[in-house]
């Protein structure tokens, strides 16, 4: 589903020269619920960023699907990544000035749309979450927990393959750090791959596999 050879990214600014990812080698297979740990700084959210067509790796190769997409122009990209990639953030990255529903539809906004309207694609992945009572609602009336489900909502609401999630526990507490679990989890079943970076050895145990980073490399 994804594979990352050879992988290496480096900051560059007018002082300083940060290697965040050293010669990393990945596969992650269809259906995979993947973990990613280590210390702060150690490349965990470049990572999921170049997993994720957001950042371009400095060397090596991204494949989607079996297919490279190092090569491709930002506009592809953009497109490849609205149509098989959701994401999902610690800090939820909600529109604060929109309903719940305006927000879960953002991702429908960039494609064609010939199905149903996107409200009714927008409602039923407010119902996978157990947020179909709020969809009028604004973010600031929502608690944390509820936040993460309509950014979770949102991620989903194109359907896609991959669900990239950057620490989505993180500011949550432990119980509604676990409904967040649960929800992956069931979206995992449901088909999703998913790869989420955690600090918590009890989320990551939850997962299939787990992948440690240390100063940019992987470690057994
Ligand atoms: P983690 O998610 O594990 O905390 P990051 O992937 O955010 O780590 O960062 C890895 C390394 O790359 C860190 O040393 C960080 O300072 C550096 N880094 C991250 N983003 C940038 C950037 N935009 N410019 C320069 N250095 C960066
Ligand atoms: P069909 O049977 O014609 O494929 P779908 O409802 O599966 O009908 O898809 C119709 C359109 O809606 C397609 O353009 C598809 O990309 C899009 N689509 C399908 N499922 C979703 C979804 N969950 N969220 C957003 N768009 C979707």
């Amino acid at each position: 589903m994804i594979t990352l050879q050879n992988i290496e990214k480096v900051y560059r600014t007018s002082t300083i020269e940060t290697l965040a990812l050293n010669n990393i080698n990945l596969d992650i297979k269809k259906g995979e619920f993947v973990s990613i740990m280590g210390p702060s700084g150690c490349g965990k959210s470049t990572l999921l960023n170049v997993m994720g067509l957001l950042d371009e790796p400095s060397k090596g190769t991204v494949q989607l699907d079996g297919q490279p997409v190092t090569q491709y122009r930002d506009k592809e990209l953009a497109r490849l990544r609205n149509q098989k990639i959701g994401f999902i953030f610690q800090s939820f990255h909600l529109i604060n000035d929109l309903t719940v529903l305006d927000n879960v539809e953002i991702p429908l906004l960039y494609r064609s749309q010939n199905g149903k309207p996107r409200q009714e694609y927008a409602k039923e992945a407010l119902t996978k979450v157990g947020l179909s009572n709020r969809v009028k609602h604004f973010p600031k009336q929502l608690s944390g927990g509820q936040k993460q489900r309509v950014a979770i909502a949102r991620a989903i609401v194109g359907n896609p393959d991959i669900i990239l999630a950057d620490e989505p526990t993180g500011n949550l507490d432990s119980a509604m750090g676990n409904e967040i679990m649960n929800i992956l989890q069931q979206l995992n079943d449901d088909g999703a791959t998913i790869v989420m970076v955690t600090h918590d050895e009890q989320m990551a145990k939850r997962t299939h596999r787990l992948i440690r980073l240390f100063d940019g490399t992987q470690v057994l």
